[in-house]
């Protein structure tokens, strides 16, 4: 390993094994280990989970939202609580995206013009505007250390054309948030284009020539069928521009992590572990346990013996974990929370070291065989 000091911003590739990398993100907030997984703190909170418990699963960085917090409780106040991070009391690295997403998928009567999205907000009905420019300030007010910019995200399946304009329309606002940026917050690019593997390679390319401290692959898990995805990601990403940290958004399941840190992706993020512990589903080293199951109304096992969460390696047996959810006790979101969160954490910590070995194809096929996730464990 290099013993030169990263500067913040700064990205350095420490090994690679096939086209999975291990890399070093430097931000103001700490040194983020890559590939990494962030968990999703829409409203600047990772739902039912104390930060420090948080940061306890492994986490580094987390990324929030906003579209939602550029609405409520407003960017300005978020400023002058002293930022996010001590605001909510989280003092490594946060991400935030754009608000384009939500804008679209989220808000109501939305027009998209080359200037922005105008809507009405879901929470009011006020109209707001969301250009490149209004997202770069809104982001730094917030103070995050990375910043995506605003872009135009097709949904799965769109036409050839619609792909095209979504395409150079990204370009055009990476160009105007560049010029917009809070000075030494890091923008992310992203790139478009579907699953068509051609217009996606040249937007990488045409992105790639322009000051971003790191590309995202936009456009993702948006209803198109996951092999399509896949199949996309092992042509595309080997060749998206290496100097940077490649960030796959959305996404996904253990299964996409494994694979697509084969492809050569290094950042990730996902509602999948905090989403499904809510609603009871548990990620195990042996399968997917769905702790509202009679079979568990007596387990006096933690959630899995194998893990080394908090939840796990503190007495909280199934029983208890049951129990909880069945009474709709909020103790129960944050114990299962933690442990999925835990379990992402884990995962991402041995593909780090199995690229590191230069181990990762043998790897990732004996992970993916021992979890048989799609399979739901019965004992
Ligand atoms: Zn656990």
């Amino acid at each position: 390993m290099a013993s030169t000091t990263l500067q913040v911003n700064e990205f350095r590739l420490i090994a690679k094994s096939g086209n999975a990398r291990r890399g070093t993100f430097a931000t103001a907030h700490g040194l983020v280990e890559t590939p990494v997984f962030m968990p999703v703190g829409t409203q600047a909170s990772v739902k039912a989970v104390d930060p420090r418990l948080v940061a306890e699963t492994g986490a580094r960085m987390l990324i929030a939202n906003t579209y939602h917090l550029w609405l409520r409780p407003g960017a300005e106040l978020v400023a002058e609580q002293g930022g996010l991070h001590a605001f909510m009391r989280w003092p490594h690295a946060i991400a935030t995206d754009s608000g384009g997403f939500q804008a679209f998928s989220l808000a109501e009567r939305v027009k998209v013009s080359e200037d922005g999205f105008e809507f009405s907000s879901h929470l009011d009905g006020a109209r707001k505007k969301l250009t490149p420019e209004e997202s770069m300030k809104v982001q730094g007010l917030l103070g995050s250390d990375i910043a995506l910019q605003l872009d135009i995200c097709p949904p799965g399946g769109a036409a050839d054309g619609v792909l095209l304009d979504a395409v150079a329309r990204t370009t055009r606002w990476a160009a105007r948030c560049i010029e917009a940026k809070k000075p030494g917050q890091a923008l992310v690019g992203i790139i478009q284009g579907g699953t068509n593997p051609e217009l996606r390679l040249r937007h990488a390319e045409e992105l790639a020539r322009l000051p971003l401290e790191g590309l995202a692959l936009g456009g993702f898990s948006v209803g198109e069928p996951n092999a399509d995805m896949h199949r996309t990601l092992a042509v595309v990403v080997p060749f998206v521009d290496a100097r940077r940290p490649r960030y796959l958004m959305g996404v996904g399941t253990p299964e996409d992590l494994v694979k697509a840190i084969g492809c050569g992706v290094d950042v990730f993020d996902c509602v999948m572990p905090t989403r499904n512990a809510r609603n009871g589903q548990v990620f195990t080293t042996n399968g997917k346990l769905v702790i509202r199951n009679a079979i568990y109304r007596e387990d006096k096992r933690p959630l899995d013996e194998q893990c080394d969460c908090h939840t796990c390696t503190h007495g909280f047996s199934r029983a208890y974990i049951r129990h909880l959810y069945i009474a709709k006790e909020l103790l129960a979101y944050e114990l299962l929370s933690i442990h999925n969160l835990r379990f992402y954490a884990r995962l991402t910590h041995e593909a780090r070291r199995a690229i590191e070995q230069d181990v990762y194809d043998t790897w990732a096929h004996e992970t993916l065989r021992g979890w048989q996730m799609g399979k739901e464990i019965r004992s």
